[in-house]
């Protein structure tokens, strides 16, 4: 049996880590044994309000730190995300399920948000313009907003948090960080590395909690913008509430990403990309592909018996077993709610391919679910029309790819796309075409680097701003625009009633 971690620490406050005092709290377990592995306190009202007073306090200190001081933090942050890499693969583990090799992948991805964000200098730069009307310089500038909050998913413990907040605070902001309340202690421990690097006491806060501690947060006088990543259903509900607060929010939901296989794809190469975009971290990825739409019966056909081949010896394990190809799902809820989604299915119609719904498991307590293929599936299908966040991908049969592109247009996610195909003219018609927020061509998950913006479209993105790239600088400041002139000491200024002009 696991042992209990972090027995007493719940939140990380003005540099000091804290129990909690709220009363109210929750269990974290761990998804490859089912143990209970600790009680995390949800942060009461009164906590949120002392934090975030505590936050407004230190960040204006930051704000007026040099930018090559903050930078000189990140570089440090950075290395120990490095040399911490192991401890943090483990955490990930135990909190959340996946297999340590796939969560070193996930901080590798986090890592190139903080290498974006050491380059905050050059981001921040401002434009200049000289002599725009009698020794009149026009330039702009960007200033941080002051107390902002980011709130996270279980899903990606470490790069989700890292990628929406590093930038925040490197451009001079004070952070909020209100992980999910299923994963709780990977924050705790990005805390500890932020406070060796030498961040400020207060500068970067943890507040754990559920959705009532998210409200206090999210309508606070004192809290300026929102970053939200997590399901549709929530983010649209963390729009409605921070706009009508005034706040800036951007807020990111979940996703039905499609494969489409064209019949000129190298198929082999296709069947091998869907097995980790569909099934890796136990398809509990926004950018995992759930739906293989195979081009011509042809091509569903050999698409489909290659792919049954591999999908029967995939296998789930512990998070910590190195044969494992994926972990368990985050909780027993999130077992069943995708069993009775594959009872749905078959209800309406659909075909399992490959029954992964009860998987041969050394620990029978885990919440593990095995690899479930499903074909004729139909675009009026639940299973086909719902984010399903675990391991039942299902394969939709069109004759033409215009219909394809019609249909994932037609849909309400529209978070990734990505397409195998040899034919360069029908690679461009569909990414011109396709209303998806990343595309990928012959690549299994379109998810971009680092230094690239991340967003989707339609109903898996509320708000302005992306994530990840040069767009989070711009989310989290505010630009000034200054009209200067100096006079010569014998100038005088003649009265003008008239609009300025040039
Ligand atoms: P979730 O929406 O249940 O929870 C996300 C966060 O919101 C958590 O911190 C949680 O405590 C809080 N929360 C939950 N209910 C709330 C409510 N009613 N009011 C206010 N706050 C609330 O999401 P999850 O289950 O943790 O994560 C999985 C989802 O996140 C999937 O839908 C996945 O697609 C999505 N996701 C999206 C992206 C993206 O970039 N678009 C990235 C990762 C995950």
């Amino acid at each position: 049996m696991e042992s209990v971690i972090f027995k007493t620490v719940s939140h990380y406050i003005n540099g000091q880590k804290v129990a909690g005092n709220s009363g109210k709290f929750g269990f974290v377990y761990s998804p490859s044994t089912g143990q209970k592995l600790a009680k995390v306190s949800y942060a009461s009202p009164e906590e949120v309000d002392q934090s975030i007073a505590l936050a407004k306090e230190a960040g204006a200190k930051w704000a007026s730190t040099s930018i090559g001081k903050r930078v000189n933090i990140l570089f440090k942050f950075r290395q120990l995300l490095v040399e911490n890499t192991d401890k943090l693969a483990n955490l990930i583990g135990k909190e959340n399920g996946k297999t340590i090799s796939d969560a070193k992948g996930e901080i590798s991805r986090g890592i190139e948000s903080v290498d974006l964000a050491i380059g905050a200098p050059h981001i921040l730069k401002g434009e200049h313009s000289v002599n725009v009307g009698g020794k009149i310089n026009a330039y702009s500038m960007k200033q941080p907003l002051g107390v902002v909050t980011c709130i996270s998913p279980f899903n990606f413990p470490v790069m989700v948090p890292i990628a929406m907040s590093t930038m925040a605070v490197a451009v001079g902001n004070a952070m909020i960080l209100k992980p999910s309340e299923k994963v709780p202690y990977s924050a705790l421990l990005i805390s500890e590395l932020w406070q060796e690097a030498g961040l400020p006491d207060g500068v970067w806060n943890v507040l754990n909690g559920d959705k009532d501690t998210v409200n206090s947060i999210i309508t606070h006088k004192d809290i300026e913008a929102i970053s939200f990543v997590g399901s549709t259903k929530v983010a649209e509900i963390i729009y409605e509430t921070g706009t009508k607060h005034h706040k800036r929010v951007n807020a990111f939901g979940g996703g039905k990403n499609h494969m489409v296989i064209l019949p000129d794809a190298n198929m082999d190469q296709a069947v091998d990309s869907f097995l980790g975009a569909a099934y890796g971290s136990a398809s509990q990825r926004c950018m995992a592909i759930s739906v293989a739409m195979t081009v011509g019966q042809k091509t569903t056909e050999l698409f489909t018996e290659k792919l049954k081949l591999k999908v029967e010896n995939l296998h789930p394990g512990s998070y910590d077993d190195e044969s494992a190809d994926f972990g368990a799902v985050i909780s027993a809820e999130a077992k069943q709610s995708i069993l009775n989604a594959i009872d749905q299915a078959v209800e309406e119609g659909a075909n399992i391919v490959v029954d992964g719904r009860y998987p041969d498991v050394d620990n029978k307590d885990g919440f593990y679910l095995g690899a479930t293929l499903l074909d004729h599936v139909t675009p009026d299908m639940t299973i086909y029309k719902e984010e399903i966040f675990g391991p039942a991908r299902a394969i939709v049969s069109v004759d033409r790819i215009e219909e394809a592109i019609q249909l994932i247009n037609d849909h309400q996610f529209g978070n990734g796309v990505t397409i195998f195909t040899n034919s360069g003219r029908d690679a461009r018609k569909f990414i011109e075409e396709i209303e998806v927020g990343m595309v990928g061509v012959n690549v299994p998950i379109p998810i971009p680097v680092g230094y690239h913006n991340f967003g989707g479209w339609k109903d898996s993105r509320f708000g302005e701003g992306q994530m990840f790239g040069p767009d989070t600088a711009r989310f989290f400041t505010k630009t000034k625009t200054v009209s200067e002139r100096w006079f010569d000491q014998d100038d005088s200024d003649e009265v003008n009633f008239n609009f300025p002009s040039s």
